[in-house]
């Protein structure tokens, strides 16, 4: 069941305050933590509400879907992360359309975002997607992968590499739900003890952005607690 359009504002607050008050609860700095709002299957209307309470990051996996909406709100100021499976047939509209790609783990695709990326726009900000739990989703590099994939991203001329997304098997328990995301952030503090300028930790969704926020998020991934339901 969607939720309605009138709702989003309220719902936009409530999560706000969720992640202020992780922020607080973590000894983070008020607003550290960016809100990506994850509009995937959700109207264009649903999207201009946020965007009228001050939204700007949205956060889509489905391109096709995702260019309507573009086109459709194509006079707001909005900035679009491609979070969804990462095929090369993908790569002409993400390299061309979107500000941040978060999904990514394969060289084959790094390569070709990069030789698309349009001249006139500033390099596409990506995430390495990293499998920290090694098991159900067949997206992410090992841990073991990690290195060898970032060096030849870092060299790739229009791709700027930010960091690190993961996206674990969801769980109830908050020990549980943080064991994941402290992974990926000692995945990232690695990365930079090896050289790399990389700030970024891409984690924590609905369910699950507290535990993110207390291992050290940056950008958390939030659709149905904004949104509601998908349709
Ligand atoms: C759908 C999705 C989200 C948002 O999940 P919610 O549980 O609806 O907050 C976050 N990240 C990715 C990669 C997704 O596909």
């Amino acid at each position: 069941m969607a939720s309605n359009v009138e709702d989003i504002p309220e719902r936009l607050a409530a999560v706000r305050a969720r992640l202020a008050d992780a922020e607080r609860a973590a000894g983070r700095e008020p607003g550290e933590v960016a809100l990506l709002a994850v509009s995937k299957r959700q109207p264009s209307a649903a999207i201009r509400a946020a965007a009228e309470c001050g939204q700007r990051r949205f956060g889509e996996s489905y391109l096709q879907e995702a260019v309507e909406k573009m086109e459709a709100l194509a006079a707001l100021d909005l900035e679009w992360h491609f979070i969804g499976p990462l095929q090369s047939n993908k790569t002409r509209d993400v390299a061309a359309r979107f500000a941040w790609a978060h999904s990514l783990d394969r060289l084959k695709v790094a390569r070709r975002l990069s030789e698309q990326r349009p001249d006139d726009l500033p390099p596409l900000q990506v995430c390495i997607q990293v499998n920290v739990s090694g098991e159900a989703s067949k997206s992410g590099v090992t841990p073991g992968e990690l290195p060898g994939l970032a060096e030849a991203v870092a060299a790739l001329p229009r791709l700027r590499l930010r960091g690190l997304m993961t996206l674990p098997a969801p769980s109830d328990d908050p020990r549980m739900q943080r064991a994941p995301f402290r992974a990926l952030a000692m995945a990232l503090s690695d990365l930079r003890v090896e050289g790399f300028d990389v700030d970024t930790l891409s984690m924590g969704m609905s369910g699950d952005l507290e535990a993110a926020v207390a291992e050290g998020a940056t950008i958390v991934r939030v659709g149905t607690d904004i949104f509601g339901a998908r349709g």
